[in-house]
């Protein structure tokens, strides 16, 4: 019989656990397939570790990795992936903003031997601000990278054991996890989910986490920045020497006036800007790189249980 892991990432998720947990199982029993359930937890230090411990206590497919310390939810779902053992890997967060019942859906599209069944949104069930946000977060990065990342895509997804030996290879510390499973690529499909609110507890990811989210995500898969700094270089460059060239012809030839300081300040500070722009730019990039090259573990753990 084929086995289904799930892998979730927690973080201060005491509220939602238990009531996951009781929604989840049933659907997993009911399933022709072996199952097992891998959490990560990120850091918590509210009861959300000592719930699922007690839950795993009576339960040996309920496993557990704790993270020392919070090291995002990128690192949190890659240290699932790694422990889990599943022939199908599906992954979700515990706030059942995505539905348990979905999961069925999830494995009949698989079985159709596809390696990445992506879930997308039927309707989202979020604040205009949020799904604003996403609208212009997603667009950008389309744009950005090239990546064909879905419309409306749900956190729910489900992969194959080759897709997730696949993601295991790919060793960069600065990881959208996203833009990698797009990356793979492989076969791919998408299913409808329906979405309901977060159960209970509050969204962990504010506008600041947000938007450094969609700036790694920017960063670790473009170039574009840094050619568009060189453009816009070039753009600057052509213009200084195209107004210098005309104020040179206009004094000679046509006009005596005088050009004064306040032009001559304020080029030198568009002058400045534009440069301190592409260097911020490339410090960005060597920042990154400096990152990769200490290739230091991708997260740390201290302590599991049932593995
Ligand atoms: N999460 C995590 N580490 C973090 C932040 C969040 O593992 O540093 C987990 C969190 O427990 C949840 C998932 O990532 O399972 C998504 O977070 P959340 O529901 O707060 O975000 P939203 O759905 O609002 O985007
Ligand atoms: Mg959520």
């Amino acid at each position: 019989m084929k086995k289904l892991s799930l892998v979730v990432p927690v973080y201060y998720e005491e509220e939602c656990i238990l009531q996951y947990l009781k929604e989840t199982i049933p659907v997993l029993n009911d399933l022709d397939l072996e199952w097992e359930i891998v959490f990560v937890d990120d850091g918590s230090k509210d009861k959300t570790v000592e719930l699922i411990k007690g839950e795993a206590r009576n339960e040996n497919r309920i496993k557990l990795i704790e993270f020392s310390y919070n090291q995002g939810k990128q690192a949190a779902v890659s240290a699932c992936i790694r422990y889990a053992k599943g022939d199908y890997l599906l992954y979700m967060d515990p706030d059942l903003q995505d539905p348990p019942d979905e999961i069925p859906n999830f494995i009949n599209e698989i079985e159709k031997g596809y390696d990445l069944v992506f879930g997308v949104r039927k309707e989202k069930v979020d604040s205009m601000i949020n799904k604003l946000y996403s609208k212009v977060f997603w667009g950008t990065l389309n744009k950005f990278t090239g990546l064909e990342i879905p419309k409306g895509l749900a956190v729910m997804r489900i992969f194959n054991r080759k897709f997730a030996d696949k993601f295991l290879e790919y060793s960069e510390q600065n990881r959208f996890i996203e833009g990698i499973f797009v990356h793979i690529g492989m076969n791919r499909s998408q299913i409808e989910v329906s979405q309901r609110k977060r159960f209970a507890g509050k969204s962990k990811f504010n506008f600041k986490r947000k938007m450094q989210l969609a700036f790694d995500a920017i960063f670790d898969f473009s170039e574009l920045p840094l050619k568009l700094a060189v453009k816009l270089g070039m753009f600057f460059s052509l213009m200084g020497f195209v107004a210098l060239l005309l104020l040179v012809i206009l004094k000679l030839f046509f006009i005596d006036f005088e050009l004064g300081w306040p032009s001559l300040i304020s080029v030198i500070v568009l002058g400045f800007g534009v440069q301190l722009f592409f260097i911020g730019i490339a410090a960005i990039y060597i920042g990154k790189i400096y990152k990769e090259s200490k290739r230091r573990p991708l997260y740390s753990i201290k302590n599991l249980t049932n593995l």
